[in-house]
């Protein structure tokens, strides 16, 4: 066997094994990326509106700690591209609880700016998004708003500064018309600055019929 032909096995025996376990507790019984027992684990905060922004309910489905953060990481700083299906699945049973059957969205993912983008070569919660909508059977949509600031990122910042941070952040693309309601989401929000801003530049463009979801919140 030749060296390339050697390290092509071992890549896929590395994938067989890696794929096998999950992320989380390692254990390989259950052969997915996140076992029953671990998913199992995560909990849900209540039902009701986090906060109204602008007159704009925001949700949050989970605390961003214990293995709901360790999810949100690894979609997010680590590659683990699989784990963006249980996320979505997560914050779909969330909003399962929240929204009427009847109600359709089209899902908004907060965008990345293209410098962040190039920097982390993929936007996690387009993942996610695409994932939710799947399972949801909404519509999806990446390209009705854009990041034009490149911004400093948020957690480094209090909340002036954040505000500051992210006023004119966005822009709505005029080519793109979305009928009905909007469901804006993200992965963790805190005092809502992202979603307040994406808020205030989708109204300006007439959209009035938002909601906003995010995976989760820090405890307090
Ligand atoms: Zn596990």
């Amino acid at each position: 066997m030749d060296l390339f032909a050697f390290v092509q096995k071992l890549s896929h025996l590395l994938d067989w094994i890696y794929k096998k376990k999950c992320y989380f507790c390692h254990s390989s019984k259950d052969c997915v990326k996140m076992c029953q027992k671990c998913y199992d684990s995560l909990e849900f905060l209540n039902y009701d509106e986090f906060i109204f922004l602008d007159g704009v309910p925001v949700y949050c489905a989970g605390l961003y700690e214990k293995n709901l953060q360790k999810l949100i990481r690894g979609v997010k700083y680590h590659n683990q591209w699989d784990l963006a299906y249980y996320q979505a699945k997560f914050m779909w049973e969330y909003w399962q609880n929240v929204a009427s059957p009847d109600d359709k969205y089209t899902v908004i993912p907060v965008p990345l700016h293209k410098n962040r983008l190039k920097k982390r070569k993929y936007n996690h919660m387009e993942l996610v998004g695409k994932e939710f909508c799947k399972l949801s059977g909404y519509e999806y949509s990446d390209n009705l708003i854009k990041r034009i600031k490149y911004t400093k990122p948020q957690y480094l910042l209090n909340m002036k500064e954040r505000a500051l941070n992210l006023a004119d952040a966005f822009e709505v693309n005029d080519d793109i018309k979305i009928e009905g309601k909007l469901l804006l989401i993200d992965d963790i929000t805190t005092t809502g600055t992202t979603f307040s801003e994406m808020i205030k530049t989708l109204k300006r463009a007439g959209y009035n019929d938002i909601t906003c979801l995010a995976t989760t919140t820090p405890r307090i």
